[in-house]
């Protein structure tokens, strides 16, 4: 099995949903002990958050590229970066690495067309719903997706923040979610992606009435597979 290498950190709440999935779907693909080879290295969220804010990506990446530098010098033979947001500027923080990359959007959108479905609504982050350098890659592989109104945008970026990002999960922001997924699959999308590796601590399957794309699930599948090629 090659060695993962996890850019963490963002948030810390999330990464350890990452560590968890990786663990569980080794042992269930190789049985007995096995566990997966990994290396995390995780970030300050703090500064990384301050960045984003301030737009100033180009940083961010600097810094997710020195840490990914080190990874591949640690060890790991290919690697996940463990946030949808980041892949804004996934490009900065590859240059200069030789090891494969397992893209977040790229695996989502390899799921849904397995699943035979085209309109997925996406929840995520303001940065990932707004901007286009997440959907822009959803439609060049023939998908149509859709990003909730800008009430529903706001209130989504703002539990992410406020709440997942901190380890708090309340009935009120999962009824809230619950809402906004409902109003996507109203105006007609046929599948709903959790865009923000923090959204499935709020919806999964049981409270969403479409299927449902959990990126941080796929994520760790399609690292797996990878490392098991
Ligand atoms: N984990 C989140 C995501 O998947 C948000 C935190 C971040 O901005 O990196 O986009």
């Amino acid at each position: 099995m090659k060695t993962i290498g996890i850019l963490g950190g963002m948030s810390a709440a999330s990464t350890q949903i990452y560590y968890r999935e990786l663990c569980r779907l080794t042992r269930e693909t190789l049985g007995g002990l096995h566990s997966p080879e990994l290396l995390i290295r995780s970030v300050d969220f703090d500064e990384i958050e301050r960045l984003q804010v301030s737009s100033n990506w180009d940083a961010a990446a600097d810094i997710l590229n020195e840490k990914a530098i080190a990874l591949e010098r640690g060890g790991a033979e290919l690697l996940i970066m463990a946030t949808n947001t980041m892949h804004k500027v996934a490009d900065r923080i590859l240059a200069g690495l030789s090891i494969p990359f397992v893209h977040i959007a790229d695996a989502t959108a390899t799921a849904i067309l397995d699943g035979g479905f085209r309109k997925p609504g996406l929840m995520a982050t303001a940065f990932t719903m707004e901007q286009n350098f997440y959907t822009d890659r959803l439609t060049a592989r023939a998908l149509f997706p859709t990003i909730p109104e800008a009430g529903d945008r706001a209130e989504t970026h703002r539990i992410i923040y406020d709440e997942l990002c901190r380890d708090v999960v309340t009935k009120e922001s999962r009824l809230t979610y619950e809402l906004i997924a409902q109003r996507l699959i109203n105006r007609g999308c046929d599948c709903l992606i959790l865009g923000c590796t923090e959204v499935g601590m709020l919806l999964n399957q049981d409270n969403v009435a479409v299927p449902v794309f959990d990126t941080t699930l796929i994520h760790c599948e399609a690292a797996l597979r990878a490392a098991l090629d």
